[in-house]
């Protein structure tokens, strides 16, 4: 096939083009991860965090760069107010295909429709446990009912497929693989394991507490039944996508640890305080807030982006002694 070369598109000195943008809208949350955030924490001033409009004006300069799909995240991006009013902004912008949502679910299920309404096309919603109490040992907070009702009004609301992801620690999480898998098949959701990165608090992670994609396949094959690889993987998606032999649904690996996927990696992420990042364990930033609130004009603005993206390194060396964590942790970053 003839690969045509598009001036436009947001390609890296790798030969990647990035056509996802993940935008993060508040980094508040209502629960405290273990994995993810402090117990304490001091929140951005909220002057601090894009308006909608400067977040709609920013994909807007995007989406002829190829950008065509964006995922709102957080923080839990349902507690910023009006949510579903930002997804219409987006929604509405010609040549954005996919604006996808990924959430804890707490505050999904009175949200869902509007959500849907707005022009929401895909929910991730976050799970690491099927036991009440270990939910709560896990987010440091109530809420499994809620997250439960939430994933089923996504369902309702029409949604499909709804996703679910699990963060996998060893030590912690292999009793959750299997309950965790049964719910999702009974209901028909797509459940996905993601391995636990560095990105936490205490800078407590180190990688013999990582559930590496191949355990976490051992347990369900076990508990469960066989698994086969999906055969509609997509070779730029993050997930490995597996499938249930007995036909009992998919299942998903981000095996960002054990199979680094960096080389087909198409996203870039802005911030809530509006701070370009070109990888999830990027040491730099661009600061798009302070060009698009200095009256910089698109040009200046999409010269920022390229230089970001053509900055881009090759990978995220976690498994490396060169690995340095960010400052930022996950839940100001935008997972
Ligand atoms: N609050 C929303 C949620 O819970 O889905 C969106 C933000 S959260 C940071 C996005 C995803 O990142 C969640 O699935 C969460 O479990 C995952 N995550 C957070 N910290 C992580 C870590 N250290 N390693 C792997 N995944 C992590």
């Amino acid at each position: 096939m003839l690969m045509t070369f598009q001036p436009d598109r947001l390609v890296d000195s790798w030969g990647r083009t990035h056509n996802n943008l993940r935008i993060s809208v508040t980094d508040r949350c209502n629960i405290r991860c273990v994995y993810c955030m402090p117990e304490q924490v001091q929140f951005m001033p909220r002057a601090q965090l894009l308006s909608f409009e400067e977040i709609e004006r920013f994909v807007q300069i995007t989406v002829p760069l190829g950008i065509d799909k964006v995922r709102l995240t957080g923080g839990e991006p349902l507690v910023r107010r009006n949510l579903p009013t930002l997804v219409e902004k987006l929604a509405a912008i010609p040549g954005l295909l996919d604006v996808g949502l990924t959430t804890n679910g707490i505050l999904l299920a009175p949200a869902a429709r509007a959500l849907r309404d707005a022009g929401l096309k895909r929910i991730n919603i976050s799970l690491d446990t099927m036991d009440a109490t270990r939910f709560e040992r896990l987010t440091r907070r109530p809420g499994f009912e809620q997250v439960i009702e939430g994933i089923l009004a996504a369902k309702e609301a029409g949604f499909h497929p709804v996703k679910i992801n699990a963060v996998a620690m060893r030590g912690e999480t292999e009793e959750d693989v299997v309950p965790l898998a049964r719910f999702a098949r009974q209901h028909g959701l797509e459940l996905r394991f993601i391995e636990y990165m560095p990105l936490d608090a205490g800078h407590l992670w180190e990688r013999e507490k990582v559930l590496f994609a191949s355990d976490i396949m051992a347990l369900l094959t076990e508990g469960i039944g066989p698994l086969v690889p999906s055969a509609d993987q997509d070779p730029r998606a993050p997930a490995l996508d597996y499938q249930y032999a007995d036909g009992g649904g998919k299942v998903g690996f981000i095996a960002s640890i054990s199979r680094p996927f960096c080389m087909s990696c198409n996203r870039i992420r802005l911030t809530s305080d509006g701070k370009l990042r070109n990888c999830l364990f990027s040491l730099e930033e661009t600061d798009i807030r302070a060009l698009l609130r200095g009256g910089s004009p698109d040009v200046e603005i999409v010269e920022a982006l390229r230089n970001s993206v053509a900055s881009k390194w090759e990978g995220h060396e976690i498994n490396t002694a060169r690995f340095i964590q960010p400052e930022r942790l996950m839940h100001s970053i935008g997972g």
